[in-house]
């Protein structure tokens, strides 16, 4: 029988997963989709429909979430059943977070951050202006939104100040402060839409190096309700680091091998968290890692809401990659 606890729980935490299609590259080298969404909450990972001499066995397993998105989802439809019931709790003076997850190349930042190149037919919106453009359409006072990204332990930088560097700063009554991060108004999707871009094409300009770090990095985007000056509710939309394992083997260097233990450390972190809010415990760890301490504010109080969303490759070649991502959503709750 359900609980109250439960009921908080279900309330409180959205976890669902997003397969995208398969793309040119893995069509180019014959990757077999192995995946399968046989109904609104459920995910199967299987062995390739088509006959052919597998080197491995794929064995059967089934997952079950709030809600799974099969490869013809359109990014407006995982945004009105994730992101969008969320938006109620800003507007009830809460904090809300909602987080992509999954390994590189999975469709995060198509999710979050939206497709505007023109060579996907889903070329939309992502749930960074969808959440923008409902917030901004009801609030009648100004908004105003920030976007950072965190590599490694403590690299944090600002997306909208030429990736200038902050510093993250804890005051003896818990409260987390990110010094030096800009804030800019946003009054309609417009400004929220001019803001995404800027950010995106400074998170991935710079030198080689930074560059990579664009997947190997977790990218904040805040957008937050004042009245009369005051806090009146905030929703923070993550688009994670790439988690794909393979960074603890022996043949990546030693950056990349630092940049995995860091990430996993992190994602760790984060999933603690989320399990404390689910199970409304006093105690959420969330010094454990500077991403949940950034997010700490999010995490606490009796108005916090959050939405993972889970994004997988639906080829075989991803199937461990899949396998660990689908694992990890599952134990959200
Ligand atoms: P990630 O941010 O997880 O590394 P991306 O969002 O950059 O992955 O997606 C990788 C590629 O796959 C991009 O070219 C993107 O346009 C495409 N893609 C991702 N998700 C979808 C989808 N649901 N439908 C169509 N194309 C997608
Ligand atoms: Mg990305």
């Amino acid at each position: 029988p359900l609980t109250s606890n439960d009921a908080i729980e279900e309330h409180r935490i959205c976890v669902c997963v997003r397969a995208r299609p398969l793309n040119k590259k893995e069509l180019s080298v014959k990757d077999l989709d192995v995946i399968t969404i046989p109904s609104k909450d459920v995910v199967m990972v299987h062995e390739p429909k088509q006959k052919v001499d597998l080197t491995r066995y794929l064995e059967n397993q089934t997952f079950r979430f709030d809600y799974a998105f099969d490869r013809n989802s359109t990014n407006e439809m995982v945004y009105r059943f994730t992101a969008q019931p969320l938006v109620e709790t800003i507007f009830e003076r809460g904090m809300a977070t909602c987080f992509a997850y999954g390994q590189t190349g999975s469709g995060k930042t198509h999710t979050m951050g939206g497709d505007f190149s023109g060579k996907n037919q889903d070329c939309s919106k992502g749930i960074y202006a969808l959440s923008g453009q409902c917030l901004l359409y009801v609030f009648t006072e100004v908004g105003s939104a920030s976007f950072l990204y965190l590599y490694m332990h403590s690299k944090v930088f600002d997306l909208l100040n030429r990736k200038a560097k902050l510093r993250v700063l804890e005051d003896g009554k818990q409260q987390v402060q990110v010094v030096g991060l800009q804030e800019r108004e946003v009054k309609c999707t417009e400004d929220v839409l001019k803001l995404i871009e800027m950010g995106n094409s400074c998170r991935t300009s710079g030198q080689t190096s930074a560059n990579a770090h664009s997947s190997r990095s977790h990218a904040v985007f805040q957008i937050i309700l004042r009245r009369r000056g005051k806090m009146h509710g905030k929703f923070s939309l993550i688009d994670l680091a790439g988690n794909e394992r393979g960074a603890d083997t022996s043949s990546a260097d030693r950056q990349t091998r630092l940049e995995g233990a860091e990430i996993n450390k992190s994602l760790l972190a984060l999933k603690e968290c989320i399990r404390a809010l689910g199970r409304n415990k006093p105690h959420t760890p969330f010094r454990a890692s500077k991403l949940t301490q950034v997010l700490r504010d999010s995490f606490i109080g009796e108005n916090s809401r959050t939405c993972m969303i889970a994004t997988i490759s639906p080829g075989m070649a991803s199937c461990e990659n899949t396998l660990n991502t689908l694992r990890y959503a599952n134990r959200m709750k």
